[in-house]
């Protein structure tokens, strides 16, 4: 079994002392933070799964340096089989939670991280991957929540880092000392930062010699001395502090990012992964990108699910049920929820082995996923608010159904078929404002845009794969022209 259980996990959150700040005031203790304990629910379902022996194949797996049975979370995938598995556990995830549960971004980081590693060791003499394997044998025994940390605000996003107006937009080395380097910076909307333990720093682009101090890597506990966080907004996140359970669409589950501030923050050097070696920073951005373009495929699957679900009970709920139109747009649902699935199993099932032996996906499948990832989960969004109707913006307040004399009123004139309450109804069309326009559409739309690499992000990988010369030879050969490498 993984180490830890869902109670410890939660309480070695409540050991961390981070400095954070959401809506002007200090946070003391997160944990219970009624805006910020949701997110920690999600985490938490993490390690919940693990223990569940139904799940065990997906949430757990053999540790390639122990042999002993870790949460999959902590894992480097050993085969393409191991990389089907994780999106699997995401959809999964994505089912029980319809929200971000945001441990993802620490399996991809530590897999990029692994292999990337290895390779500059092997070229430049370093032993970055000695660190990095011992920091990944105590993650492992640890069962450690990492967040995987690489963007940076990025400024003006014509300049490259060290041209910026204020140097600090960029995570940068800003002394190198003979026990450590001193880091000042920031890392942006940074997902589950607050219900990590440690932090994984990776640099966010590709980086040439005049950035050479922005090519770093490092690992810090998440509540290290001089970070500071100041929590992100989501619509309707207010909603949590009402202390109703309808309102707020989803009444355990939900994501968070921050933004992650460091001030001076000293890192030994047994936690630096990269200190200046620029040429290999692309790589470390894009495999770790390529990892979490592949998680897409499963998280906002199992999410799709939920949202499907809910647009099929809220036509049931409306007495719409039958109707072919209904139907058919709940069938377009599946189907490119399903879309997203197979490009996600896809990447996994061409994975490779790298030079350090743990397995990546397919550069171009994994890519093509996200990006359909841009645009799906909108259209499904749109079809759900299509099956849902308009009173999913126009309903009274959970206080109202509640109310000793209006609560009548709003039983009679919100009930749909005479058979369902009236709640059930509110419910799941709160369920669907949540995904489509509330909390979790953080996830569900925007962060299916712009998470993991914008869509333009995307499209310059797919170009780079696409290999448009062989294909040039394969018409050459059909339509008998003479060409480069035609027979
Ligand atoms: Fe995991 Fe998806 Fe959240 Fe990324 S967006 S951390 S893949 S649940
Ligand atoms: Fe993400």
């Amino acid at each position: 079994m993984p180490v830890m259980t869902p109670a410890q996990y939660e309480e070695s959150l409540r050991q961390m002392r981070f400095d954070v700040y959401l809506m002007g005031e200090k946070v003391e203790n997160p944990v219970d933070h009624p805006i910020i304990r949701p997110s920690m629910n999600s985490v938490k379902m993490t390690y919940a799964l693990a223990h569940n022996p139904e799940h065990a194949d997906l949430m757990t797996a053999k540790s390639h340096l122990t042999g002993k049975t870790i949460n999959r979370f902590c894992h480097l995938h050993q085969s393409a089989d191991d990389l089907v598995k994780k999106v699997k556990m995401q959809r999964l995830l994505g089912q029980k939670t319809a929200a971000c549960f945001q441990r993802c971004v620490g399996m991809d980081a530590i897999n990029a991280v692994d292999s990337v590693t290895f390779e500059m060791d092997a070229k430049l003499g370093t032993n970055y991957h000695e660190r990095f394997t011992n920091f990944l044998l105590q993650m492992q025994e640890e069962d450690w929540t990492v967040d995987g940390a690489m963007t940076d605000p990025k400024g003006n996003r014509g300049l490259a880092p060290s041209k910026q107006a204020d140097p600090d937009l960029y995570v940068r080395v800003v002394e190198k000392r003979a026990d450590g380097i001193v880091v000042s910076g920031a890392k942006a909307h940074q997902t589950g930062a607050l219900n990590s333990h440690w932090i994984l720093v990776m640099p966010t682009i590709a980086l040439d010699k005049a950035d050479a101090a922005y090519a770093v890597s490092f690992v810090l506990p998440a509540d290290a001395e001089g970070i500071l966080y100041i929590y992100g907004r989501q619509s309707c996140d207010t909603r949590k502090l009402e202390g109703g359970d309808i309102d707020v669409g989803n009444r355990n589950f939900g994501g968070h990012e921050a933004l992650m501030v460091f001030d001076h923050v000293f890192v030994p050097w047994d936690q630096v992964f990269m200190c200046g070696e620029t040429e290999f920073s692309g790589a470390l951005v894009e495999r770790f990108a390529a990892y979490h373009r592949q998680s897409y495929g499963g998280c906002k699957v199992g999410v799709g699910d939920v949202l499907i679900g809910a647009s099929a009970l809220a036509a049931e709920y409306n007495g719409a049920a039958k109707a072919s139109a209904v139907k058919d747009k709940l069938i377009e649902m599946v189907h490119l929820n399903e879309t997203l699935y197979a490009c996600g199993i896809a990447c996994s099932c061409e994975g490779c082995p790298t030079a350090s032996g743990n397995y990546l996906v397919d550069l171009l499948l994994a890519n093509v996923c996200k990006q359909n990832v841009t645009r799906f989960p909108y259209e499904i969004a749109r079809l759900a608010e299509d099956i849902a109707g308009g009173l999913m913006v126009t309903m009274p307040s959970e206080q109202d159904l509640r109310h000793p004399e209006i609560g009548k009123i709003v039983e009679k004139y919100f009930c749909g078929v005479a058979d369902v309450p009236t709640e059930f109804r509110l419910r799941v069309l709160r369920l669907i404002e949540n995904l489509t326009l509330g909390t979790a559409a953080v996830g569900y739309r925007t962060e299916s845009m712009h998470g993991a690499g914008s869509p333009q992000a995307q499209r310059i990988m797919i170009s780079r794969q696409s290999d448009l010369e062989a294909k040039k030879d394969l018409a050459r050969a059909i339509a008998g022209i003479p060409g480069k490498n035609s027979d």
